[in-house]
C-alpha cells in the first residue's frame, strides 16, 4: 500500500465559488476563535486546552451559532485538528531547541481557508466528485475529475485556492496497491550531494548524475529585482509590481527544481536492477555548521537546493510503486572516512573534492568515497556478510586517479608481491 496525493485544478462557476468562499470563511472564523480561546486560556490562567475539549464544545457552538451548521461536520472538525497540528509542530520545534519558531497566527480574511474532507463528505464517481454541505443556497458542488479514483481507496480530499494564481485546486489523498518488496541481493548506495548524486553497486561500479540547478540561473535575476524593489517606497505601485515579478520568478525556479527531481528520481529507479536503494541522509544543519569563511557560498547552495529531503521522499514513494525499497541511513562521517582502510580524517573542508588518504594512499572522488562508505555501513549494519565480502574485494580492485593519472594504491602492490 502506497499513499499518494494527486493535485489538479477545478473551475467553479460564480455561484459555486461564492458558496466555497462562505464555507471557507466559516472555517476561518472557527479557526480564529479556537486559536483565541487557546491563547486566552493560556495567557490568563496558564491552562492548556486540547483538541478533544474544543471538539466536544462543537455541538453547543452549533446550537448558539447556526452558521457553523452550514459546513459539513467533518470539515469543521478538521479545522480544529489543523489548529491542533499547528500547535503540536510549534511545541515540537520549541522542544528541539528552535527558538525562532512562532506560535500559530490568526488567518486573514483575504486567504481562502482550505476545506478538508476526511474519510467522508464527498462522493466520487468515474468522472466527477461531489461535496456535501448545508449552505442555504443549496448549490451543488460538483466538479469533473480528470482521473478515475473509483479503483483506489480515497482517504481525504482537500479543496483550496492558491492565493497567487487565484485558482482552485483539489488534492486527493488515496491508497494504492503496490508490488511486494523482495530482497534480490542487489544493492545501490547513494550519496546525495549539492552538485551531483553518486551511486555505487556491489561491483563497485559508480554512477554519477549532475544535479540541475535552476536556482543558479535565476539567482542573478532575483537579486537585481530585489535591489530595484528595495529602492522603491513600500506599498507603492512600483514596489508591488516588483514584488509580484519576484514571486513569479521564485515560483518558476521552485517548479523547475521540483520537476527535475521528479524526472531524476524516476530515471534512477528505472535504470537500476537493485531492489534495495540505500541513501545517506544529509542534514543541512550539519552541513552548514562551521565558522569557516569560504563556507559561505556552499551554505547558500545547501539552503537553496535544500530539497534533498524532498528528493528522498520522491525516491521513496516511486520505489514503493515499483516494489523497491529506499533505506535512509545516517551518513555522518562517511565522507571523512577512508573507503579502503577506514582511516578517519579529523578535518576535511567541503571545498576539497578529492579524498586523499595518507595511510593507504587512496585517492578517490570525495562523493564516491562517501557512497562506498554508505554501502559498507549498510551491509555491516544488516549483517549481509556475503555481500560485504563481495563489495570489499570489488573496492580493493579499484584503481585510483592521482593528478589525472590512474594508479594502483601502493598497499595493493605490496600485498600482491607477498602473495605471489
Ligand atoms: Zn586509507
Amino acid at each position: 500500500m502506497v499513499t499518494l496525493t494527486r493535485k489538479f485544478t477545478v473551475i467553479p462557476d460564480q455561484q459555486q465559488s461564492e458558496v466555497l468562499w462562505e464555507l471557507s470563511e466559516t472555517c476561518r472564523l472557527l479557526y480564529n476563535h479556537a486559536l483565541a480561546e487557546r491563547k486566552f486560556l493560556y495567557d490568563s490562567y496558564n491552562k492548556r486546552i486540547t483538541y478533544k475539549d474544543q471538539q466536544n464544545a462543537l455541538p453547543h457552538i452549533k446550537k448558539l451559532f447556526p452558521r457553523y451548521k452550514q459546513v459539513y461536520s467533518k470539515v469543521i472538525q478538521m479545522t480544529l485538528k489543523k489548529l491542533d497540528a499547528a500547535y503540536r509542530s510549534f511545541f515540537g520545534l520549541l522542544k528541539s531547541g528552535d527558538h525562532t519558531t512562532r506560535p500559530p497566527s490568526f488567518r486573514g480574511k483575504n486567504y481562502f481557508f482550505t476545506l478538508c474532507y476526511n474519510q467522508s463528505g464527498f462522493a466520487i464517481t468515474q468522472h466527477t466528485i461531489q461535496f456535501s454541505h448545508k449552505h442555504p443556497s443549496k448549490t451543488e458542488l460538483l466538479f469533473p475529475v480528470p482521473f478515475d479514483f473509483t479503483t483506489v481507496v480515497v482517504k481525504q480530499v482537500e479543496l483550496f485556492q492558491d492565493h497567487y494564481d487565484q485558482r482552485y485546486y483539489l488534492a486527493i489523498v488515496y491508497e494504492q496497491d503496490s508490488p511486494v518488496y523482495v530482497d534480490n541481493g542487489l544493492y545501490q548506495a547513494f550519496d546525495l550531494g549539492i552538485t551531483k548524486h553518486t551511486a555505487v553497486n556491489l561491483q563497485s561500479k559508480f554512477f554519477e548524475s549532475t544535479v540541475k540547478r535552476p536556482d543558479k540561473y535565476w539567482q542573478p535575476r532575483v537579486q537585481s529585482l530585489q535591489q530595484r524593489r528595495d529602492h522603491c517606497k513600500k506599498h507603492s505601485r512600483r514596489h508591488r509590481l516588483f514584488s509580484q515579478r519576484l514571486r513569479s520568478i521564485q515560483r518558476k525556479c521552485a517548479n523547475q527544481t521540483k520537476d527535475w527531481q521528479h524526472k531524476q528520481s524516476k530515471n534512477f529507479l528505472k535504470n537500476t536492477k537493485a531492489n534495495t536503494i540505500i541513501v545517506g541522509e544529509l542534514s543541512p544543519k550539519q552541513m552548514t555548521a562551521g565558522t569557516l569563511k569560504y563556507q559561505k557560498s556552499v551554505n547558500r547552495g545547501v539552503h537553496n537546493t535544500g530539497h534533498l529531503g524532498r528528493f528522498i521522499e520522491l525516491l521513496t514513494y516511486k520505489a514503493q510503486l515499483l516494489g523497491k525499497r529506499v533505506i535512509v541511513i545516517d551518513e555522518r562521517a562517511t565522507s571523512k572516512t577512508c573507503a579502503v582502510c577506514g582511516h578517519k580524517k579529523i578535518h576535511l573542508p567541503l571545498s576539497e573534492r578529492l579524498y586523499h588518504c595518507e595511510i593507504c594512499g587512496l585517492a578517490i572522488d570525495r562523493d564516491q568515497n562517501a557512497a562506498v562508505n554508505i554501502m559498507k555501513r549498510f551491509l555491516s549494519h544488516n549483517a549481509l556478510w556475503t555481500g560485504y565480502q563481495q563489495f570489499l574485494s570489488a573496492v580493493a580492485n579499484l584503481r585510483y586517479t592521482v593528478n589525472g593519472k590512474t594508479t594502483v594504491p601502493p598497499y595493493l602492490i605490496d600485498r600482491g608481491s607477498t602473495n605471489s
